[in-house]
C-alpha cells in the first residue's frame, strides 16, 4: 500500500489548513474553485486544476522586444516579465467511460504544479475510476503526473491514448541530440514516463476517436504529435485545445507571433491562426489548458485578431 505512507511532501503540505497563507510567498494560487463543469448533450465536462506554472516572459517570446511586449501585455494590466499559466485539466464524463485529458505534472517539474491529485479527491473521483487518459503532447505538465511519488503509474486501470506521431518523435534516436540544452530534461523526463506507461498505451491519430464522441484533431507545431480533441454530442462542440492556444492575449491577439515553447515556432504559428479562425466561425466552446482557470470560453474576431471571450 505504498500510497498510504505518510510522507513529508509538498502535497502534504498543501491540504493542510492555513495553506495559502504559508505558500503565498512562493507564488503558488488556489484556484478560487477546484473546479468547473459544462454539460454536453448527455455527457459532461468538469476542469481540474494541475496548479500553474511560472515561466520567464522570454520563454514564451524570446523573439519579440520590451516595448512589443509591453505594449500588447500593458494595457490588459498583465506582468511583462513573466507568466503564470494555469493548467486545467479535462475530465469528460461520457457513458461509462471517465475520460482524462493529460495527467498534469507531477512532483518533480515546478513546485507551483502537480495538484492534480488534490483536484481529483476536491471532485469526488479516485483515479482507478479513469477509464482513459488522452494525451495531446508529452510536455512536462502533460506527461510527467502520470507516475506518482514512488514512480508508479498513477492510473494503471485506464487506458493511456497518446498519438503515434507523438511518441514517435520523443523515441526517436536523434531528438535528445538535437533538443536544446535547457529542454533535454523533457525529452529524459517523457522517454522515462513512457517506458512506465508502455503497456496500457493505444496509438491514435488525428481524425480518430479513442472514446465515442472523442475526436482527434490535428495540431502540430507546438510538438510534432500534438492533437487537440473535439467532444461531440451537444449542439456545440468543445475543443479540449492542449497547448495549440497557451496564452489568452498573446495566442489570441497576435497568433502569428512565433513562440518559444513551439517546438516547431512557424509550424505552431500556422496551426495556431487556423484553429483560431475556425473556432471563431464555428462558434465552437474551447477548454484552453493554459488559460485563466477554469479556461473555458470562446473565441471571437477583434481587430486583426481575435479575443478568448471567458464563459
Ligand atoms: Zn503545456
Amino acid at each position: 500500500m505504498p500510497r498510504e505512507i505518510p510522507r513529508i511532501s509538498r502535497r502534504n503540505v498543501l491540504v493542510g489548513a492555513g495553506a495559502t497563507v504559508a505558500l503565498s510567498g512562493i507564488g503558488l494560487r488556489l484556484p478560487s474553485a477546484y473546479a468547473s463543469t459544462l454539460a454536453i448533450g448527455d455527457a459532461s465536462l468538469q476542469v481540474v486544476s494541475d496548479g500553474n506554472l511560472v515561466l520567464p516572459m522570454g520563454f514564451l517570446l524570446p523573439d519579440r522586444s520590451k516595448d512589443e511586449i509591453d505594449a500588447l501585455l500593458v494595457p490588459h494590466g498583465m506582468a511583462t516579465d513573466r507568466v503564470e499559466p494555469a493548467c486545467n485539466l479535462t475530465l469528460f464524463r461520457t457513458g461509462d467511460r471517465l475520460v482524462l485529458f493529460d495527467a498534469g505534472a507531477g512532483q518533480n517539474f515546478q513546485p507551483t504544479a502537480g495538484r492534480l491529485g488534490e483536484s481529483l479527491e476536491a471532485a469526488g473521483v479516485d483515479p482507478s475510476q479513469i477509464t482513459d487518459v488522452v494525451f495531446t503532447h508529452a510536455h512536462p505538465d502533460h506527461i510527467w503526473g502520470v507516475l506518482d511519488d514512488f514512480d508508479e503509474p498513477v492510473f494503471a486501470d485506464a487506458r493511456h491514448w497518446i498519438s503515434q506521431a507523438e511518441w514517435d518523435f520523443w523515441r526517436a534516436d536523434d531528438t535528445l541530440s538535437l533538443m536544446p540544452q535547457e529542454r533535454k530534461s523533457f525529452v529524459v523526463g517523457a522517454r522515462n514516463r513512457f517506458d512506465a506507461i508502455e503497456e496500457f498505451v493505444t496509438f491514435l491519430k488525428p481524425g480518430d476517436m479513442p472514446v465515442p464522441g472523442v475526436e482527434a484533431v490535428d495540431t502540430n507545431g507546438h510538438t510534432p504529435g500534438h492533437v487537440s480533441f473535439m467532444l461531440h454530442g451537444g449542439t456545440d462542440p468543445v475543443l479540449v485545445t492542449g497547448d495549440a492556444i497557451t496564452h489568452s492575449v498573446i495566442s489570441f491577439e497576435r497568433p502569428d507571433w512565433e513562440i518559444g515553447s513551439d517546438q516547431d515556432r512557424a509550424q505552431g504559428a500556422v496551426t495556431r491562426t487556423a484553429l483560431l479562425d475556425r473556432l471563431a466561425a464555428d462558434k465552437a466552446a474551447i477548454v484552453g489548458f493554459h488559460l485563466p482557470y477554469p479556461g473555458i470560453g470562446t473565441v471571437e474576431r477583434a481587430g486583426a485578431g481575435y479575443r478568448f471571450a471567458p464563459a
